[in-house]
């Protein structure tokens, strides 16, 4: 059985670090687990956070300035946290965690068969943030630790709406919400609300989109020209997948952005017919049954063909 308090016990020094490009579960878990430990340990520990700088959005979270950059340390530290994916998807923060005497990993990507001296998965969480939950002493929540952990819990359920969400989910999410921050607020600032650039991109993705097989499948791309074109960053194609798998008949949806000449960040989502976490790890990614991503080379047309005969084979299987 884990518990947190053993895990860290005696440690100077405590890393925490998530995934590249991080989403909102990303963020909410590391902060979350955060302000914990900075709460929760003496003097005699630091305790820092590393992370690719978050999404304006997620400016509500206290202490979010914090967030160190991985080069900054000079020595990997005592205990590292990876939280939301495998050391692998760390990015510059991978070399912290290879070379820390105890590695924590805790995820629920089914995709992740655990990276950690100590792993913590279970593909059946809703989010990490539910995971950290979990492990917290629910005496030593607080609202700002509560709003870090919701904050997670609506960005991976798209606000308790996905199949990821059960009956534990919503008691958690009871149990925060009864620390009394302004949860409505919450979900507007950080999930809906989009900027201007943001929905123009949007709405152009689904106006290119093309339906395939027989309208089963759908895709939109953005390249280059287009990011230049609006001065967009990745963090503002999110939320794009799901739109389009918004569309009545498609059990999968493909949304895919260049990230240099012909090299594409492609993002799955698909209905319970379509496995696309298998998809996306037999092309180097991973992610859920129903929500996953990976990295492919190619003209759009290769890549749009390689995924699409997967797609068919499975639908064909169901
Ligand atoms: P995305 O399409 O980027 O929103 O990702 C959907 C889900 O798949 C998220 O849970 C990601 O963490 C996961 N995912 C995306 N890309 C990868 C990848 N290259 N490797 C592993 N997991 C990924
Ligand atoms: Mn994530
Ligand atoms: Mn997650």
């Amino acid at each position: 059985m884990f518990q947190l308090s053993e895990e860290i016990k005696g440690a100077g020094s405590i890393g925490i670090s998530g995934h590249i490009r991080p989403d909102g579960d990303c963020v909410g878990s590391c902060m979350a687990l955060y302000l914990y430990l900075k709460k929760c340990t003496g003097p005699e520990t630091e305790v820092s956070v590393y992370l690719e700088q978050p999404a304006d959005i997620f400016a509500q979270i206290a202490d979010i300035s914090e967030i160190k950059q991985p080069d900054a340390a000079t020595m990997p530290p005592d205990v590292f946290f990876a939280l939301d994916c495998e050391s692998s998807r760390l990015g510059k923060a991978e070399r912290l965690f290879d070379g820390a005497g105890r590695r924590i990993n805790i995820d629920h990507h089914i995709s992740n068969s655990g990276c950690g001296t100590v792993n913590v998965i279970d593909p059946t969480a809703s989010s990490t943030s539910e995971l950290v939950y979990r492990l917290l002493d629910k005496d030593r929540i607080d609202t700002e630790i509560a709003k870090a952990l919701y904050i997670g819990i609506i960005h991976d359920t798209g606000v308790f709406q996905y199949s990821n969400t059960s009956p534990e989910t919503l008691r958690i999410a009871a149990d925060l919400v009864s620390h009394g921050f302004d949860f409505s607020g919450l979900i507007q600032e950080t999930f809906y609300e989009k900027t201007y650039v943001q929905n123009q991109i949007m709405g152009r993705a689904l106006l290119e989109s093309i339906l395939f097989l027989h309208g089963r499948g759908i895709v939109s791309v953005v390249d280059r020209k287009v990011m230049d074109f609006y001065n967009a960053a990745p963090q503002d194609l999110d939320g794009i997948a799901s739109l389009l798998k918004n569309t009545r008949g498609v059990e999968c949806a493909i949304f895919m952005y260049e990230t240099d000449a012909m090299v594409y960040k492609v993002s799955m989502r698909s209905s319970d017919r379509v496995d696309v976490a298998q998809i996306a790890s037999y092309f180097g990614g991973g992610g859920h049954k129903k929500a996953a991503g990976c990295t492919m080379t190619g003209t759009f047309h290769d890549v749009v063909n390689n995924l699409s005969l997967h797609i068919e084979r499975q639908l064909e299987e169901a």
